[in-house]
């Protein structure tokens, strides 16, 4: 590469830039990007993947947060009519400023592994527009999202990307693939989001809220952790026994939990 596009990798912004061959051809396998589609890459670093979606015709817009590869993406795909840069904060990007119809963004990145979690609750949020998302994430990460009830991996995340999302687990990278090399290993996970959601909450915040508040204290029952929410009688009036503990129970118990606080409608547990 010309000297002026050198770029060292940043730990602050997750920098692991993906070099092996093989691996991106892999990924650029599984999400399979077609002309005429539209795709959203979060964090394109050098281009590594972006390339292959570039050449597969498809319209792609590219968000990262490190200005300084904004001259090295312009320089490798500005002259490309199918590509579309948007220097910024994935967090806080506004997914309306794409205008997608319902259904149709296709959403991919190899994430910064700090701010996975945070970014794929703000993606879900947009879930409506969204056809699918192929992310590479930590290992441990992947497998929480995947996990299903009754094991330590069950929790806040499998529950809430489970809700709004079909998870497919579809392969493991190790750190080899990348420079610098990560510490951890890193999975490749497909989430699509529901036709129609399997379980609807009444309010999927008092989802949220009920959730969060079970795993707070995961090695307790649900009639302790949920005290503060949801006496004996109403836990049990959902069909759910209160000498469980949270990991026991699976996505439509925790619905109908969520269901029940909104039955008894205390606006104030949503301070
Ligand atoms: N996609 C490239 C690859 O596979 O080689 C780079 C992956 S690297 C793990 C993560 C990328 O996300 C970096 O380019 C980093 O600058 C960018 N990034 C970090 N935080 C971000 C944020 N909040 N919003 C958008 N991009 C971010």
């Amino acid at each position: 590469m010309n000297e002026q596009y050198q770029h060292r990798a940043r730990k602050r912004f997750g920098q692991n830039f993906l070099h092996d061959a093989g691996v991106i051809d892999r990924i650029l396998r599984a999400i399979r990007a077609r002309a005429g589609e539209r795709l959203l890459e979060i964090g394109p670093g050098q281009g590594a993947l972006t390339e292959g979606i570039l050449g597969s015709g498809a319209q792609l817009d590219v968000v990262e947060l490190d200005k300084d590869l904004v001259p090295i993406l312009s320089h490798k795909f500005g002259h490309l009519e199918n590509f579309n840069l948007h220097q910024g904060d994935a967090l806080k990007f506004d997914f309306g400023r794409l205008q997608a119809a319902p259904r149709t963004l296709r959403v991919v990145g190899n994430l910064p592994y700090n701010i996975s979690t945070p970014l794929i609750f703000h993606l879900l949020k947009n879930a409506s527009v969204i056809q699918d998302m192929h992310f590479m994430l930590q290992k441990e990460v992947v497998e929480r999202m995947a996990a299903g009830p009754g094991g330590g991996d069950w929790g806040r995340l499998s529950i809430m990307v489970q809700y709004h999302c079909r998870v497919e687990h579809l392969f493991n990278v190790g750190p080899g693939a990348f420079n610098p090399p990560p510490k951890v290993d890193s999975a490749i996970v497909r989430l699509v989001p529901h036709e129609t959601l399997p379980y609807p909450a009444k309010d999927h915040r008092l989802l949220e809220r009920v959730v969060r508040e079970a795993f707070n204290q995961r090695r307790k029952t649900l009639r302790n952790t949920l005290k503060a929410l949801l006496d004996a009688p109403a836990i049990e009036a959902a069909g759910v026994d209160g000498s469980l503990r949270p990991e026991q129970l699976d996505l439509a118990a925790f619905v109908r939990l969520a269901d029940q606080l909104f039955e008894q409608a205390p606006p104030s547990v949503l301070d």
